[in-house]
């Protein structure tokens, strides 16, 4: 089995998700004592913040890409960059390695796909919802996304960097998510992308009427597909 690369610490939070998920699917696939070869660089998030705040995706960039650069040398056969939002530096991190790519969107596309729904929702962070590098990737598979209108984007993206990437789940916010949710669902959607690599923390299958994608579950499994081939 290759070895995966991931970046993470996106928060890490979620990252701790992804280090068991990949590892549940080895155990899944390869059964045993079979565990996956991981090669995890955790960035420091105080560092990333800042630069997502100030729009420097440019800086934001460079500092995955040296990161990625280090994951590479150190032997990984493939990376996964563990966060949705800083898929929007993907292009400046590929140019700076040699090995493949996962990309999130695909993954999470690819899902949808297999369900042969053609409109979904995206939650996410503002960045994720607002700008089009997301959007446009999960349209490359004739996918069409809907996001939620400018109050629920704001709340969604305040839970995230308010409470769930310092580890705080709220009952409170899950209700609030759900509405968010029921209002996508209102404007066509048919799925909803778990698009923020935390928010699957937060809610589930149980708290929409209409299939979720949880994108670092998605990310985990397919690194692991790829990993195998
Ligand atoms: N992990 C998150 C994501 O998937 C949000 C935190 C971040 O901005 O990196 O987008």
């Amino acid at each position: 089995m290759k070895t995966i690369g991931m970046l993470g610490g996106m928060s890490w939070e979620s990252t701790a998700e992804y280090y068991r998920a990949v590892n549940e699917r080895v155990r899944e696939v390869a059964g045993g004592l079979h565990s996956a070869p991981i090669l995890l660089d955790s960035v420091d998030f105080a560092d990333i913040e800042p630069l997502q705040r100030a729009g420097d995706w440019e800086g934001a960039g460079e500092l995955l890409a040296e990161h990625a650069r280090r994951v590479e040398e150190a032997g990984a056969d493939l990376l996964i960059l563990c966060t949705n939002t800083m898929h929007r530096v993907i292009a400046q991190i590929e140019a700076a390695i040699s090995i493949p790519v996962v990309h999130i969107a695909d993954a999470v596309a690819a899902a949808i796909a297999a369900q042969g729904l053609t409109r979904v929702g995206l939650l996410g962070t503002a960045f994720t919802m607002e700008q089009p590098f997301y959007r446009e990737r999960i349209a490359q598979h004739d996918i069409e996304v809907v996001v939620p209108d400018a109050a629920d984007r704001a709340l969604v993206h305040r839970v995230i960097y308010d409470e769930l990437v310092h580890g705080v789940i709220d009952d409170g916010s899950r209700e609030a998510m759900r509405g968010v949710i029921r209002r996508l669902i209102g404007e066509g959607a048919e799925g909803v992308i778990l698009g923020c690599t935390e928010i699957e923390l937060l809610v589930g299958p149980d708290d929409s009427p209409v299939p979720v994608f949880p994108s670092a579950l998605l990310h985990a499994h397919a690194a692991v597909d790829a990993a195998l081939r």
